[in-house]
């Protein structure tokens, strides 16, 4: 870097290297102090605060990183924004119902995001949908809002449809989705014994097939709803059990992280049709419930991409809107209330991984002699003759050639011909040819086949102090990719060219693909670190499915966690803290009973005692230190 690329960088080059104001929605954004700020809106004016301040007060609370930031304003933000769009969408048309939207739980159970999306979304009647009992349960204790409605999706035992009945007698609109036409007898005979008339919906399983990595959720070969034949079942069991007013809602999901509009029109006019010949079947029905699928911009592409989508939050709505009304109108059948529910994007914002960089691992030759050793072979030899007469010309012929004399060095080396110091200075050698191959590249018109992966090879290994199995496990899994940047020095140009590994001992415990408008990338530039002052990354849009689905590879458990508010006056509070998993908890998961541990730790400290390999006094420090570790954090502690 030359002194001039040195003044010439500001923050807004941090912005465009990586994307933060396209991804970031207009929530996260770069200060003039080169931070990453989290911004909320506070009715007419807008309040930033930056992460590191935030970073700063977790550490005097004691909550080290790695910490799951959750910023709550950007939950009630996103419930705000999808009903408000709805609202609008349906004032704008003249489109005769409401909206009401439901929360998958599944997509984050964490009890205080429930528990703000029920304490916020009452003013919108935001419900929440359940997939399991145990949702179910939660459904029931959180919702105090009558006209917030509860949607039981999934497979139903006998105790599923008693739960939900009970909520019905209690004046909650809690509707079971049948997926199969067994579920249906079971809620009709439940129903009858119990003397509860229930809400039914039915979930189908539509042809439309859509674009993205969910695409299997929709299609014949889908896993849930009715087909044709099921549902005719169903409703001709309604009808013998006199219940079909029972039939409330008509079900789809298409399928997550839906990047393609067109998909989503053409699935709601699908849904539709069915729609009309129910009610021409005598089903009272009123409420169409288009499942998720409201895509995440992960990368800021707005739809360059399958972490992308076509389309914003207002042309959705506006399309579900208009879809309904021109597939329903012409058969004069009234609208429906329009059920949807959004996980990924309701709560994809609110959270933000945030760790700390530990150490570096760079491919840079250590330092070179000035003439190879008297005794080194022809390999060390021409390996530092590359050095001297590589030059744009002949750069592949020279890098051939390193990597020819490399393998016939390292041969020497199992042979037992050359020692390991001979080994180490023609492998700096190696190296130093490799980082003059990747200073020439950019003169290149045309590079060539074998070097195009070259700075990913030569990439520095950051090494962070976070888990991607416990906290990015779609990473892992699915091949998701997040946004991910330091939260300050972007005042300074980041001059590394880096991937992340993560603590785990797993050749899969990495991040070497980011999310970037344009395009992903496999390696992410990062300032130079120091062992002096720490370095913070973070991950972004990781408040979807991650918290949920994260193991416990290696045993690294559950974050600190924090959750803050931030006020109108450009303030916040940390509103919820929690320690993460201590070692203790851990190894309980695993079946461990750690009082157990600790006394055998001791009989072994006792019998080193006995033996005389240790005082009593270093007995008694090491105990100290086996329990306090026992009460300690997973992940590294400065
Ligand atoms: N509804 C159902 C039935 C689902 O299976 C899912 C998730 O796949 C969702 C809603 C939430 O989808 P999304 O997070 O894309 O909004």
């Amino acid at each position: 870097m030359t002194d001039k690329d040195e003044r010439t960088w500001t923050p807004d080059d941090a912005a465009r290297q990586y994307g933060i104001r396209e991804w970031g929605s207009g929530l996260f954004d770069v200060s003039d102090r080169g931070e990453v700020t989290v911004t909320v809106n506070g009715g007419a004016s807008k309040h930033s605060v930056s992460l590191l301040d935030i970073v700063e007060a977790l550490r005097q609370r004691e909550l080290t990183m790695p910490v799951l930031l959750r910023v709550e304003n950007h939950l009630d933000t996103a419930i705000t924004q999808i009903n408000e769009a709805f609202a609008q969408a349906i004032r704008s048309t003249g489109y005769g119902n409401v909206y009401r939207g439901v929360f998958p739980i599944k997509v984050n159970q964490q009890s205080h995001i429930i528990e703000e999306i029920a304490r916020f979304g009452e003013r919108y009647h935001h419900g929440l949908e359940a997939g399991s009992k145990a949702e179910l349960l939660v459904a029931m204790a959180m919702l105090r809002d009558r006209d917030s409605l509860i949607v039981c999706n999934g497979y139903k035992d006998e105790e599923f449809v008693e739960l939900g009945l009970r909520a019905c007698q209690l004046g909650m609109p809690c509707i079971f989705v049948v997926e199969t036409p067994e579920e249906m007898s079971l809620i009709i005979e439940r129903s009858r014994k119990l003397g509860v008339e229930p809400m039914i919906g039915a979930r189908l399983k539509l042809g439309t097939k859509v674009d993205g990595h969910w695409s299997e959720d929709s299609g014949d070969r889908s896993l849930f709803g009715l087909n044709t034949q099921q549902l005719i079942e169903a409703v001709d069991l309604l009808k013998a059990a006199g219940m079909l007013h029972c039939l409330r809602l008509v079900h789809f999901h298409l399928g997550s992280q839906i990047p393609n509009i067109q998909n989503i029109r053409a699935g709601i006019r699908e849904a539709c049709r069915y729609y009309i010949d129910l009610v021409e079947e005598g089903a009272p029905l009123g409420y169409l419930d288009i499942g998720g699928g409201l895509a995440v911009d992960y990368d800021g592409s707005s739809g360059g991409s399958q972490q992308s989508r076509n389309y914003s939050l207002q042309e959705y709505c506006v399309d579900v809107v208009e879809a309904i009304q021109e597939s329903l109108d012409p058969e004069q059948i009234p609208h429906p209330i329009i059920v949807s529910e959004s996980g990924r994007a309701t709560v994809a914002y609110t959270s933000v991984l945030l760790f700390n960089i530990l150490t570096v691992s760079k491919f840079e030759p250590g330092p070179l002699p000035e003439a190879p050793p008297e005794d080194a072979p022809d390999e060390v030899r021409n390996l530092a003759a590359l050095v001297g007469s590589l030059s744009a010309r002949n750069i592949q012929e020279c890098y051939n050639d390193a990597v020819y004399y490399l393998e016939s060095l390292r041969m020497q080396f199992k042979r037992g011909e050359i020692r390991l110091r001979m080994r180490s200075i023609g492998e700096n050698y190696y190296l130093a040819v490799l980082q003059k191959i990747a200073r020439l590249l950019p003169e290149l018109d045309r590079v060539p086949m074998v070097l195009e992966n070259l700075t990913e090879q030569l990439a520095d290994i950051y090494y962070g102090n976070f888990s991607v199995f416990q906290s990015l496990p779609d990473f892992w899994a699915i091949g998701q990719t997040f946004p991910v940047m330091p939260i300050h020095r972007l005042d300074e140009e980041p001059t590394r060219e880096a991937i992340i590994a993560d603590l785990t001992c797993d050749c899969d415990g990495k991040i070497d693909r980011f999310a970037h408008p344009e395009g992903e990338k496999p390696t992410l530039r990062l300032h130079p670190v120091s062992v002096d002052n720490e370095y913070y990354l973070a991950v972004f849009l990781v408040g979807a499915y991650q918290e949920t689905l994260g193991d416990l590879h290696n045993l690294f458990g559950d974050t600190n966690v924090a959750s803050v508010r931030i006020s109108g006056d450009g303030s916040f509070d940390v509103v919820h803290e929690m320690q993460g998993d201590t070692i203790a908890d851990v190894l309980s998961y695993v079946e461990y009973e750690p009082d157990n541990l600790f006394r055998r730790f001791r009989n072994t400290a006792e019998k080193a005692v006995r033996e005389g390999r240790i005082s009593v006094a270093e007995r008694q420090q090491m105990l100290g230190a086996f329990s306090e570790s026992l009460r300690g954090y997973t992940y590294f502690e400065r």
